[in-house]
């Protein structure tokens, strides 16, 4: 049997764009006949709080989005990403980066030499290949440093079953912050892998993370799973939704008087997933399941406009 999931970073009371993008996964999974799991990648110790795991636990058990077995939380698997650093390790495929941000911004957008990234965001490979001296002087500083990948400017290509194939220029992306904590794009690929994912559905901002991680699994020899980034839910600005947009968050929603159905039938017609079924003002997810069909997915972001954001829908 297959395996989908969803996994929330436990910083905050979700907002309808993620909770869209779990009915998203959950039916991606329950369509398939998969087993679905919740995963809290908690690994962020200034933000992540139990007490937000317990409501966005509360929210998606509100709208009738299930998960089979334990939920799992990356802070109890630091042996993992622990084992799979020390298998980059011995590959001689890393290297230690003692950047601070301010560093990257200024060296990428620096005029000339080849330390200019690929692309914005991308590490300009100060540290990649510092002199014995160099490193020397940089343990002396007392910095802590980061562990980054040698991606060696890989060109990879990842196939989406929404977007179909996607192809970037991976950079040297870091593995290990300086304070010890596994980095995102390391534990994502260990996990998934380690809990047999076998289709990752989550929102489109990490559509150009993924060659990343077929990058990392190529080296571990882990599996790719398939991929399918769904489209983001943004405020009529066309910024991300935030919360200074109005009634955000499930309770906020439901406290405007939207029942929990009419929220998950916004969110499907929003999907595209209820084109030919009329004017279905409220269903459960359990009732989207056997109309369920990935090719009528909408990939546009849904824009919301301030009278659906302030009012029932
Ligand atoms: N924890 C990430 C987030 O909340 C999602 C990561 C993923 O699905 O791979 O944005």
């Amino acid at each position: 049997m297959s395996v989908g999931r969803f996994a929330p970073s436990p910083t905050g009371t979700l907002h309808i764009g993620n909770l869209r993008t779990a009915l998203a996964a959950w039916l991606f999974a329950r369509a398939a006949g998969s087993r679905f799991l919740l995963r809290f990648e908690d690994l962020d110790d200034a933000t992540a709080r139990p007490e937000h795991e317990a409501s966005q636990v509360r929210d998606l058990e509100t709208l009738g989005l299930t998960w089979d077995g334990e939920v799992v939380r990356q802070s109890d698997r630091l042996d993992i990403y622990r084992d799979a650093l020390a298998d980059l390790e011995r590959q001689g495929a890393t290297y230690r980066c003692w950047c601070s941000r301010r560093e990257i911004r200024e060296a990428a957008s620096a005029p000339h030499g080849e330390l200019v990234g690929a692309a914005p965001g991308h590490y300009p490979g100060t540290c990649h290949d510092l002199t014995a001296a160099k490193v020397a002087e940089k343990e002396a500083s007392g910095r802590p440093a980061a562990l980054r990948i040698r991606a060696d400017a890989a060109k990879v290509s990842i196939t989406d079953r929404l977007h179909g194939v996607v192809t970037r220029t991976v950079d040297d992306f870091v593995l290990r912050r300086g304070d010890g904590t596994p980095a995102y794009n390391l534990v994502v690929v260990v996990d998934d892998a380690d809990q047999g994912i076998e289709e990752v559905v989550r929102a489109d901002d990490l559509l150009l993370s993924s060659p990343r991680h077929a990058l990392l699994q190529d080296m571990l020899g882990l599996p790719r799973p398939a991929w399918a980034h769904v489209p983001l839910v943004l405020a009529p600005s066309g910024d991300r939704l935030a919360k200074r947009d109005g009634a955000v968050t499930l309770p906020e929603r439901l406290d405007l008087g939207d029942a929990p159905e009419r929220i998950v039938a916004t969110f499907a017609h929003s999907l595209g997933l209820l084109r030919s079924a009329g004017p279905v003002k409220e269903i459960t997810p359990e009732a989207l399941i056997s109309g369920f069909d990935v090719t009528k997915i909408d990939l546009e972001p849904w824009k919301l406009h301030p009278r659906q954001i302030d009012k029932s829908w």
